[in-house]
């Protein structure tokens, strides 16, 4: 994979800090010497701030805290440390359970963003979310759950009145042909209850791995990993693998994780990419673990800039979830409105 670099960030000596700038031949070796030790002093200065940042407290305050802190404080700039080009095994594990130690304490109520009630409305929703929102499917699924609550339901109905409630999240027909298909399969073959088992879930129409591990760990808190769009773009910005496809990513990073904390890493790294780290526009100025990633630089740097292009809770926007969970509601979170309401 060819790894973007950064000129403003500089280049990685093999102890994961940045080599200062190369002094010029003319400058005194004193000058060069200060300079080297005045980025040493800054590096430290920022390695001290994560360190401290991991130990604090869990809990709202204290993520609040730190994300305050994140977007008002001195911008990680410069001295941002960069993984060795030749980073072993054993520091990839450790800076990847790093990352999402961090991440865990700045969304200490990443939760998944579908809203759901019980395991069919979950696997409904997930298929319904291909090519959409999550918030667009929340904004849907309140109206198809109140005409269909149960698998028989949606089995037996008239596919015209589905296509009409799912028009919304795109794509209708074919969704529409999935969730009535998957209810059927539900009803036939496992009782009207969904399945348990990745190699169940996989069979139905519509659901694929993705969405089998949703539910798997969303429904029946088994691990399982999320390799949607924001985490296949951030697992590749942190150099956690260089696999391109869905299955060998899955692959890659859960070897990199104890199987407990697959899904809440899932929900961490999606939060962060939904939040702070964009496809297009990363708001790196404002990224609580910018000192441990790669692709510092890639987004904006300016702390101030950086700040507008946060898109999450702490600056007032609404999450994607109708009704959210209490613990993000106490952090501060927002319910997302209805559909037709703005
Ligand atoms: S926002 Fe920037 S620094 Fe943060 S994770 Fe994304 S690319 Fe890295």
């Amino acid at each position: 994979m060819v790894v973007r670099r950064d000129s403003a960030v500089g280049e990685q000596n093999p102890g994961g800090g940045k080599k200062p700038a190369k002094a010029t031949k003319s400058a005194p070796v004193k000058k060069a010497a200060a300079k080297k030790a005045a980025v040493k002093k800054v590096a430290a200065k920022k390695a001290a701030t994560v360190k401290k940042a991991a130990v604090t407290p869990k809990g709202q305050s204290a993520a609040l805290k730190k994300a305050s802190v994140a977007v008002k404080g001195t911008p990680p700039a410069k001295s941002v440390a960069k993984p060795p080009k030749d980073e072993s095994r054993t520091a990839l594990v450790r800076r990847a359970r790093r990352i999402d130690r961090e991440l865990a304490e700045v969304y200490p109520y990443a939760h998944p963003e579908l809203d759901f009630e019980n395991s069919f409305q979950l696997v409904v929703a997930t298929v319904l979310s291909a090519q959409t929102t999550d918030l667009r499917v929340n904004q849907t699924t309140p109206g198809l759950f109140a005409k269909y609550p149960t698998p028989e339901d949606l089995a037996a109905a008239n596919p015209e009145e589905v296509e009409e409630i799912l028009r919304p999240t795109g794509f209708f027909r074919a969704k529409t042909k999935s969730v009535i298909g998957l209810s059927k399969a539900l009803v036939e073959q496992f009782g009207g209850e969904v399945p348990g088992r990745l190699e169940d879930l996989v069979k139905l129409p519509g659901v694929g791995r993705k969405t089998a591990f949703v539910v798997l760990g969303n429904a029946f808190g088994r691990p399982g990993i999320t390799v949607d769009t924001h985490f296949q773009r951030l697992v590749r910005r942190w150099q956690w693998t260089d696999e391109t496809e869905p299955d060998k990513i899955e692959a890659a990073v859960g070897a990199l994780f104890p199987k407990s904390d697959w899904t809440m890493l899932s929900h961490h790294v999606i939060f962060h990419g939904r939040r702070i780290c964009h496809a297009r526009k990363p708001a790196c100025g404002a990224c609580p673990i910018a000192p441990l990633c790669p692709a510092y630089g890639e987004g904006e740097t300016d702390p101030e800039k950086a700040k507008k292009l946060l898109k999450y809770e702490k600056g007032g926007f609404p999450g994607q979830r109708l009704k959210p969970p209490q613990s993000y509601l106490d952090a501060g979170g927002k319910p997302a409105p209805p559909l037709g309401a703005g």
